[in-house]
């Protein structure tokens, strides 16, 4: 930060890269911060769409699930509700391709994810294989993509969006 200019936040330079997915109210790319070569990933929510974005954000702070879901880096725009938002999350892996070539572990781990998402209190309401990914060097999984999530009150283990994810996963 500019010690010069106390009341200006600091800049992220985000160089963005690849485009990883197209959703219906955003787009999501990878990116990097220049400065410190590190990677995050940059939602971008067309003009007028800024509600979904701090909705989404505000779904992912109220899910308490610490490292199962991604820390938000900052939400940028400028003043008016006809720019872009973009909000900016730490990286957190690569998703798979599919649910059922992976090895039990890693099928375990993202049932205890979701799971533990649920006793939270928030339904994902698009649990698809884009919206996991491994950390490689970690094996750590992270729930991504909250865009479709509302809060809940989960009945355990009937709980339709659990059930539909265990026959997904092909246990
Ligand atoms: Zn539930």
């Amino acid at each position: 930060m500019d010690i010069d200019s106390p009341n200006q936040l600091p800049v992220l330079h985000v160089r963005l890269k690849s485009q990883l997915h197209v959703g219906p109210n955003a787009v999501t790319r990878d990116g990097l911060i220049k400065d410190v070569d590190e990677r995050v990933v940059v939602k971008t929510f067309p003009a007028g769409q800024r509600a979904f974005a701090l909705d989404e954000a505000r779904l992912i702070t109220l899910a308490e699930c610490g490292d199962l879901v991604p820390a938000i880096l900052g939400i940028f725009y400028h003043g008016d509700n006809d720019s872009e938002t973009h909000v900016v999350f730490k990286w957190c892996g690569t998703a798979p391709k599919t649910f059922c070539d992976l090895p039990l572990t890693d099928k375990l781990l993202i049932k205890n994810a979701f799971e533990k998402l649920h006793e939270e209190g928030i339904w994902h309401g698009d649990v698809e294989p884009r919206n996991v990914v491994k950390d490689a060097a970690t094996g750590k999984w992270t729930v991504v993509d909250f865009g479709e999530a509302t809060t809940h009150i989960c009945e355990g283990p009937t709980c339709s969006e659990l059930v539909q994810l265990e026959k997904d996963l092909s246990f």
